[in-house]
């Protein structure tokens, strides 16, 4: 029996992410090094952990407002204002969600008409265009090229825009490539988005880890900060994954709409989590450095293994992650993970994972311990020279 009959159509038409297909497959294997998952490898520095010890032994047990607590909207808000420069009401224009992976899916249930167009970046994130559908959007897909660091131009922008379109939906530092924009870049896309009046929702939850240039939100642009939704959240920052928080920025009215969504299907994130995410976006500055700086040294060292064994990689600007090009093998990206896996037992992600364009690439994080990159670069060249063979 199967109950595929009661699926409803656009579940159905939805394919399982193309990151976990590797890991499932590396996970029955011995002896894999594995740099697919986008996830800091550090444990949460203590003093974060301590405060949710402390909350579980004061009674901290119960739910919170819906929004999330007060004190850690404060925070929310001191932080942005803090770190980039811009400002935000605690108790109208913030609320806490189950990590930024919520936040992306109650936007587009409170934006969202059936048929809306959704502009996306594509290589993207693996979440947006399915949840944009399960909302009943219409994504219409920007390639981002490699020859233009993976950022967004005016023309690219301007091309993609019709009579339907309701959002343009941003990710920078961007995964899975890295691509970032700097103001500058920013200047020559906000204009139009002035002048087309959509939403523009950016996931700037890799932020953190800008290398070289200084993060720039959108948001910062005056002109058009009512369009703009911000998400972010504590897992790469902090190193949080686990804990499950995250926050969105916006205009009174949308933050409004959004909770009604979220009252009903959350209620609140965890109280406990809750408890210590403020304690991270108080203190937890000195945490996000310490891991900026490790995240790109291990940059710098992958990216120059990467070029010297023949695998054509850009220097990304941002998160932990590299796209390297693989078109020299002759392979595409399927055929290269699952034979690197099969040879060499190194599990990456192909980059079709994060959308068609991403044909000819593929995704390694590089949140993992330098002597597993070295090991994963080790056999990537073999498994290179094997090939020529
Ligand atoms: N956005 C991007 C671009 C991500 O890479 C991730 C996690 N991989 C998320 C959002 C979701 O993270 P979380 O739900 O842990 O905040």
């Amino acid at each position: 029996m199967s109950g595929k009959k009661y699926l409803n159509e656009i579940i159905q038409q939805i394919p399982p992410s193309g990151i976990r297909k590797y890991f499932d497959l590396a996970s029955q294997m011995e002896g894999v090094v594995s740099l697919g998952v986008g996830e800091p490898d550090f444990e949460t520095p203590w003093h974060i952990r301590e405060e949710a010890i402390y909350a579980i032994k004061s009674g901290k047990t119960f739910y919170t407002s819906n929004v999330g607590l007060p004190q850690l909207r404060k925070e929310i808000c001191n932080y942005y204002r803090r770190r980039f420069n811009v400002s935000y009401k605690w108790d109208k224009e913030c609320m806490v969600t189950v990590g930024g992976s919520e936040a992306i899916d109650i936007v587009m249930r409170t934006i969202l008409n059936p048929g809306d167009e959704v502009i996306l970046l594509q290589p993207g994130y693996v979440a947006y265009e399915p949840l944009v559908r399960l909302a009943g959007g219409v994504p219409v897909i920007i390639e981002l090229k490699e020859e233009n660091k993976f950022k967004l131009t005016a023309e690219e922008l301007q091309s993609a825009i019709s009579d339907k379109t309701k959002m343009l939906f941003i990710n920078f530092p961007g995964n899975p490539t890295g691509g970032s924009m700097s103001r500058e870049d920013y200047e020559k896309i906000v204009p139009i988005i002035k002048q087309h009046d959509f939403v523009v929702l950016t996931d700037e939850i890799y932020a953190e880890l800008s290398y070289g240039n200084e993060f720039c939100t959108i948001a910062s642009f005056e002109e058009i900060k009512e369009q703009v939704i911000i998400i972010n959240g504590f897992s790469k920052a902090y190193s949080m994954t686990g804990w499950r928080v995250g926050y969105l920025l916006a205009d009174e009215e949308i933050i409004k709409s959004m909770n009604k969504i979220h009252q009903y299907c959350i209620m609140c994130p965890s109280t406990i989590s809750q408890y210590a995410a403020v304690e991270a976006a108080a203190h937890g500055d000195a945490d996000c450095k310490l891991h900026h700086d490790s995240f790109e040294g291990r940059r710098n060292f992958i990216v120059n293994g990467l070029n010297r064994i023949g695998l054509k990689c850009h220097m990304p600007e941002g998160a932990f992650y590299v796209f390297p090009s693989i078109k020299s093998t002759g392979l595409t990206s399927d055929e290269f993970c699952e034979q690197l896996l099969n040879t060499e037992k190194v599990a990456v992600v192909p980059g079709t994972a994060f959308g068609g364009c991403g044909e000819g690439y593929i995704r390694i994080s590089y949140a993992y311990s330098i002597d597993e990159i070295k090991e994963a670069l080790t056999r990537i060249e073999r498994f290179l020279n094997s090939l020529k063979k």
